[in-house]
């Protein structure tokens, strides 16, 4: 048994990482992290035609965003590389190579139509179309090029122990023999995932069940791989670094289950964001996705739901880990969202949510959102960002001096987009809604005038001060103090809701404060003669 556990993140870059290959990622991480192992984020591009650099690129942004650190990897190095599967090939096919001279491959002529032919003439016949060497028509005499298939047993059965499903028995005569070579001599997936399993030194398999099936074939294949030196004579052929001495196989796996909406359909776009950059974009911490990523079928001993990552480490183990579907709750996840935002230092609160101000992460349009490709809405399109990248002092500021105004009420930090712009921008919009139905009040112009009266006779521009000019003018004009908060909150701020009110003009010039309620008189005017 190795020393040294050896575990790795193996997806294949073709559209971005969802929140199922995430959560199979951190479960790996967490147990390189509790048991002093190696966490090796290898990326499987043999499939071509699929696998693209924006993809991979991406994939390693979110992981870095997430801050789950890789030991090993392709933007991490490490000495048993390379970790991109398709630099690998020479290794793939050196190996091919001596698994053929040990006779354990065999030759499949079929054309993929001769092939699903007879498929088709087995399933008339009520025969299982399963592919083994027995019913495999020997070779037809001419130089037809051939698939190379891997001869698995054709009776008995294989049991994995596997650590999330116990023990698993599959029956090998309904295994079909996997295709390892194609026939143009390309090697396929299934001998390249077990070759570099194996010349990494990985020691547990942690994946999704949708890859359960595919565990007799490929524990077949380590054995095969690890007898009389098969994988070390293969890596000496090619130059790539030997294996360690105490390396065997993998002995553990552990699949996990799906991950489901509340609906308990499969998880889509219907339940929210899928894809991880959309749960960056849309204001999520990187801390409450780890976190509840984490929930998402485990959850430690004590019942807790809130975890950093250090005690995510302590108290992670396999045995933990239910079988059953989870259900991803973005009702949930947005609550935990808030209450960390809620913890978060002031100064820190600042720092995150310069993103979601400098165009970094555009708000997204609900109306192209349902319908754009890979759960991706468009950014609304005629949106300007509100501070400079990086912001000046004065934008910092005035950022700095709006986080406790909006800390308690916000769950997502894209929600400050929403309160932002009154602070930010020179020229102001009035929501209609809110001219309409706050503007258009019989008395509301009058509040204004007599608030920009007030206001410009102010010796101290602080809140306590605004509030001691505004609040005596609810008795002056005989109304209720919401009639008099409402229209100026609507002319300083653009709308009925904003931050609390005194706070919020007292962090705006005094200037654009008594400019904007000047400029809303008129407006309110006109919406309450319409
Ligand atoms: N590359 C495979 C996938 O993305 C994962 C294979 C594995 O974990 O064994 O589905």
């Amino acid at each position: 048994m190795p020393s040294t556990p050896r575990v790795r993140f193996a997806p294949a870059p073709s559209g971005w990482l969802h929140v199922g290959s995430v959560r199979t990622a951190l479960f790996n991480w967490l147990h390189a992290r509790a048991n002093d192992g190696v966490a090796i984020f290898r990326i499987e591009d043999t499939d071509a035609s699929r696998a693209t650099e924006e993809s991979m690129d991406s994939m390693h942004d979110a992981m870095a965003w997430l801050g789950l650190d890789w030991d090993e990897g392709v933007r991490a190095g490490g000495a048993y590389g390379p970790y991109r599967q398709s630099e690998r090939k020479e290794l793939h096919r050196a190996v091919a190579r001596r698994l053929e001279e040990a006779g354990v491959l065999y030759r499949d002529e079929r054309t993929a139509e001769e092939l699903e032919a007879w498929r088709n003439e087995r399933r008339a016949a009520d025969l299982a179309p399963i592919v083994k060497r027995s019913t495999t028509p020997g070779p037809a005499g001419d130089d037809r090029t051939a698939t190379l298939r891997l001869q698995l047993p054709e009776e008995g059965t294989i049991t994995v122990t596997d650590l999330v499903r116990g023990d698993v028995t599959w029956d090998w005569s309904h295994e079909s023999d996997p295709v390892l070579v194609r026939s143009n001599g390309d090697v396929t997936y299934p001998l390249a995932n077990s070759v570099d399993d194996i010349a990494q030194g990985v020691t547990l398999v942690c994946r999704g069940e949708d890859l359960l099936s595919v565990t007799p074939r490929q524990v077949f294949l380590y054995d095969l791989l690890t007898r009389d030196g098969l994988i070390d004579d293969a890596l000496a052929e090619v130059g790539l670094p030997a294996r360690e001495p105490d390396w065997t196989r993998p002995t553990e796996f552990a699949h996990l289950s799906m991950i489901v909406g509340m609906d308990r359909k499969k998880l889509s776009k219907r339940h929210g964001s899928v894809s991880i950059q959309e749960f960056a974009r849309k204001g999520f911490l990187p801390e409450t996705i780890v976190n509840y990523l984490a929930l998402l079928g485990w959850g430690p001993e004590d019942g807790r739901e809130r975890l950093d990552r250090d005690e995510l480490v302590a108290a992670f183990g396999f045995d933990r880990v239910s079988r059953s579907a989870a259900a991803f709750d973005t009702d949930k996840l947005t609550a935990f969202n808030g209450e960390r935002i809620r913890d978060l230092d002031e100064d820190e609160l600042a720092d995150r949510l310069v993103p979601y101000l400098d165009g970094t992460y555009p708000p997204s349009n609900p109306d192209t959102e349902d319908d754009a490709p890979d759960h991706e809405g468009g950014p609304v399109a005629d949106w300007e960002p509100l501070v400079s990248s990086p912001p000046s002092a004065e934008e910092r500021a005035t950022l700095r001096g709006l986080v406790p105004l909006v800390q308690e009420r916000m769950q997502r930090l894209d929600e400050v987009q929403r309160y932002a712009p009154a602070f930010f921008v020179d020229e102001l919009t009035l929501e209609p809604a809110s001219v309409q139905k706050v503007l258009g009040k019989a008395g509301a112009a009058d509040v204004l005038r007599a608030a920009h009266r007030e206001l410009q006779a102010l010796d101290d521009w602080t809140a306590e001060a605004i509030e001691g000019a505004l609040r005596p003018l609810a008795d002056e004009l005989g109304i209720g103090f919401g009639k008099v908060a409402q229209p100026v909150r609507v002319a300083v701020t653009g709308s009925q809701v904003s931050p609390p009110l005194f706070e919020s003009i007292e962090l705006m010039p005094r200037q654009r404060v008594l400019d904007r309620i000047e400029a809303a008189i008129p407006v309110a005017e006109d919406a309450g003669a319409g």
